[in-house]
């Protein structure tokens, strides 16, 4: 059995491994995809120390360094299924889509989040060339243009506050008849100038010339009628979901949202599992956050086995 196994390869598990690799334990990391949401991500231009760098490059780098560590890389694993231990010491267990299944005294769960996709036509053709999902990362990229935030709840409201100091002019898409933000963030967002409200509003398409974003297909849901805005860039903030489908039923605490429920420590409800990064209920989902998750939550697994008897 490992000393620590790792379930999911992206910035978060792979800073995990690296941590716990050094502390002299034997890890395991199973990853459907390792790399991760990196593999979706053009330009990196917020991880600090690195002034520019590419998800596919960062990702390659994630993995040499890994090879480096006496890391047992387990790629295209897929989780189905978490039995965790009986008792405090004693060993969990992961149970694998190909039917295999890993134990491990200590487990870090870091498998991550997906955004929602609006899945209109458009929207995947123009991905990272027009449709974007994170302010953080993109928003610089649309400096001065005309843009859409579709959603009309917190995030989306976040971030067409963000954005509209950035670009030229946000017209912000709300599927419902009101926003759902609150109140002191809608209050912001009316009191800035180059923003337009648009409630009862569905994004129909998203158009394209030349392999950009060109703008959309607005259809009013009360009047029935269809606008086209011409725009260039479409941030679609209508949700991140977690990938805990497969821990359902283990006992394991999540949110409503389906997030991992963590401590600062990244301890979960059940001892000896930590979890980090965006699958867990730590805010502000980004590759630093999870890298530094992923460390602490390394250092917790390393504190837990250093005080726990194996039984
Ligand atoms: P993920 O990267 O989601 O990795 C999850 C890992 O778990 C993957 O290996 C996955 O295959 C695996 N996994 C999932 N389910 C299972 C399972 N059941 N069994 C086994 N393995 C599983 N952040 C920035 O800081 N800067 C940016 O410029 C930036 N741009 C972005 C652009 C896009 C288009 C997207 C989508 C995200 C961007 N982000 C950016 C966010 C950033 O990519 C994430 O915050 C970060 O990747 C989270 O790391 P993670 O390790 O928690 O999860």
């Amino acid at each position: 059995p490992f000393e620590v196994l790792i379930v999911g390869g992206g910035p978060a598990g792979a800073a995990s491994g690296i941590y716990t690799a050094r502390k002299g334990f034997r890890t395991g990391i199973a990853a459907e995809r390792f790399g991760g949401q990196l593999h979706d991500t053009l330009g990196i231009e917020n991880l600090p120390g690195t002034a520019y760098t590419e998800g596919p490059k960062l990702a390659g780098q994630l993995e040499s360094q890994i090879g480096e560590n006496e890391i047992d890389l387990m790629n295209l694993a897929k989780a189905v299924k978490l039995v965790p231990a009986k008792e405090e010491g004693g060993l969990h267990t992961v149970e694998l889509g190909n039917g295999a299944s890993l134990k491990a005294r200590s487990l870090i769960l870091a498998t991550g989040a997906r955004w929602r996709n609006l899945g209109v036509p458009g929207e995947a053709e123009y991905r990272n060339k027009g449709v974007a999902y994170c302010p953080h990362c993109d928003g610089p990229l649309f400096k001065g243009k005309r843009i859409a935030v579709i959603g009309g709840g917190n995030s989306g409201v976040e971030a067409a506050i963000d954005l509209a100091k950035i670009v030229g002019h946000v017209t912000l898409i709300e599927y419902d008849d009101k926003l759902r933000a609150d109140d002191v963030l809608q209050k912001k967002l009316r009191s800035m100038s180059n923003v337009e409200i648009v409630t009862s509003g569905q994004t129909t398409e998203i158009t394209g010339k030349d392999g950009k974003v060109d703008g959309l297909v607005l259809k009013d849901r009360t009047s029935g009628d269809e606008r086209r805005i011409e725009l260039e860039g479409v941030f679609v903030q209508i949700g991140l979901v977690p990938n805990t489908e497969w821990l359902e039923g283990s006992g394991l605490e999540l949110t409503k949202f389906g997030e991992i429920v963590t401590d600062e420590e990244g301890r979960t409800n059940l001892p000896g599992v930590f979890g980090a990064g965006d699958v867990t209920d730590v805010p502000y989902k980004q590759i630093v956050v999870a890298m530094g998750e992923g460390s602490k939550a390394g250092l917790s697994a390393f504190d837990y086995l250093i005080r726990t008897e194996p039984v």
